[in-house]
């Protein structure tokens, strides 16, 4: 029983095969998805894979990259979607100071807009950080997320800001890098958090965990996250992927 709480099977990278793709996942033991829209045609894309599969949920929002594409009437779709019965989370959405495409200042109002919404349709939210791990923490702050809760996604921080996230009623989130030799921190961080404040992702198609680094991933992997985590905490694969699991499903409110 493994549960991806963050999967890409909308990009364009499985325009070929994605129903094989997700026939593996199922043979693999993945019981639950959450495909996660972050523009107009991927969140479209999610629904209909939503709509498509039984394990399968959608997150609908919009990345901070693309935020200064973000129209009104963009923002009112995603108010419109999160009434869909498989729409278990507004995400991906955040900041990201690597790529310029958009300003910081427009990326901190779209992601505003966002918390806002998502705490008047009652649904956590899925964090995007990349490089802006301050004006990230601030911003939660600021608009109350703690109130809908949500998640860190491929959680790549220290320690101590794991522990502000959880305080403020968020999950840490790991993908392909806690499989990475040299990933110091996610290592320490899944080995110190109790399994009770874990999820596990792929990220796919990016972010292959390792033995398959490099190559595309997809959800059947997230079963290597499953083991690195394991092994750090010196428990079996079973208790993480058990709990992982429970923890997904309570906070994306699934009772199947
Ligand atoms: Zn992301
Ligand atoms: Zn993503």
């Amino acid at each position: 029983m493994l549960f991806d709480t963050h999967a890409h099977l909308n990009a364009m990278q499985y325009s070929e095969d994605v129903e094989e793709v997700i026939q593996r996942a199922q043979h693999e033991g993945v019981s639950y998805i959450v495909v996660v829209g972050f523009d107009r045609p991927t969140i479209a894309r999610a629904i209909d894979l939503a709509e498509q599969h039984d394990f399968i949920y959608a997150a609908v929002g919009w990345h901070p990259v693309d935020a200064i594409d973000m129209t009104d009437e963009d923002l009112h779709m995603i108010e419109q979607l999160a009434a869909h019965p498989k729409v278990v989370a507004l995400g991906e959405m955040g900041l990201d100071y690597y790529w310029d495409k958009s300003p910081k200042d427009v990326q901190k109002e779209v992601f505003r807009k966002q918390i806002a919404l998502a705490k008047k349709v009652k649904l956590p939210i899925i964090i995007h950080n990349r490089e802006a791990t301050a004006d990230i923490l601030t911003i939660l702050q600021e608009e109350n997320a703690q109130e809908v809760g949500g998640i860190m996604h491929c959680f790549t921080g220290s320690f101590e800001v794991a522990k502000q996230c959880i305080e403020m009623n968020f999950y840490i989130s790991f993908g392909g890098p806690v499989t990475f030799k040299n990933a110091k921190k996610p290592k320490e961080v899944a080995k110190e958090i109790p399994l009770e404040h874990l999820l596990i992702e792929t990220d796919c198609p990016y972010l292959t965990p390792h033995p398959f680094r490099g190559k595309r991933n997809e959800p059947s992997y997230v079963k290597y996250v499953a083991e690195a985590i394991a092994e750090l905490k010196g428990i079996s694969f079973e208790e993480v992927a058990w709990k992982t699991c429970e923890n997904a499903k309570k906070l994306f409110g699934i009772n199947r």
